[in-house]
């Protein structure tokens, strides 16, 4: 049995005074989620906030992107191990944004995986088609492309250590979401190339819908038998949209 997860992509979004808010409110609702695992994750300056707020509660915390490099000349980015320690247990691999505006390939993609597993994080790697992918019905190419590259670099045991999130591209931060029917079928097909490589890592990866995934669409998402949680962008904004998205896999 898979423990559903629902984690929270802030981006790039939040000031010290929003951000303190938010966490007092995540962790005065945090009851009401019986089953779910419930993670946020933060822009890097926030980390720290997010850590001593949350230390002694359920509710766990990451970054949104890891350097492919352990330390040196890299101005600008993060390594593994300062997620670490930072206690960051969790963090975003190659979300959709990163790939579109920082030209992340699939390659670079499947090095953070390797890179983040090596600092002892969970990845949580983002697939997904765009809108234009989806109308010439490549959606389980592209996705199937986006996931063997892990795969191939990672091999499939290491695979099995992360999540994974199906994020349609057309349905983030746009109101659209997949229907019900839509997402189960694109996770289905997903945990069946997992399948073909080791049934045992198929039944225990985790993977997550995202994609406008909000207090009102979020049971019957996570109600499809392989939809595992939500990774979830606008709706983790306000704790109690976020907290309803996590208590509906209750
Ligand atoms: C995301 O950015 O990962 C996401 C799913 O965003 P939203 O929920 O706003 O569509």
């Amino acid at each position: 049995m898979r423990q559903p997860l629902v984690a929270g992509n802030w981006k790039m979004n939040g000031s010290r005074a929003s951000v303190a808010d938010l966490l007092d409110g995540l962790k005065a609702g945090i009851g009401r989620v019986e089953k779910a695992e419930v993670a946020v994750c933060a822009p890097s300056v926030f980390i720290p906030v997010a850590q001593s707020s949350l230390q002694a509660t359920v509710i766990k915390w990451g970054g949104q992107d890891v350097s492919v490099h352990t330390s040196g000349a890299y101005t600008g980015e993060t390594a593994g191990s300062m997620l670490a320690d930072f206690g960051c247990h969790f963090v975003i691999i190659g979300h959709s944004e990163r790939r579109a505006y920082h030209g992340e390939s699939d390659e670079a993609v499947a090095e953070k995986f390797t890179a983040a597993r090596a600092a002892g994080l969970t990845p949580i790697l983002c697939v997904g088609e765009t809108l234009e992918e989806r109308e010439q019905g490549m959606t389980e190419s592209v996705v199937a492309r986006q996931l063997d590259a892990v795969v191939k670099h990672c091999g499939i045991d290491v695979v099995g250590e992360g999540v994974i999130a199906y994020e349609p591209v057309w349905a983030i931060g746009t109101g659209k979401t997949a229907t019900p029917e839509q997402a189960q079928e694109v996770h289905a097909f997903i945990r069946g190339k997992l399948a073909a490589e080791s049934q045992a890592v198929a039944d225990k990866v985790r993977i997550l819908y995202g994609g406008s995934m909000n207090p009102k669409n979020a049971v019957e998402l996570i109600a499809q038998p392989d939809i595992d949680g939500g990774l979830i962008g606008g709706a983790s904004l306000k704790a109690d949209d976020f907290l309803t998205v996590c208590a509906a896999a209750n």
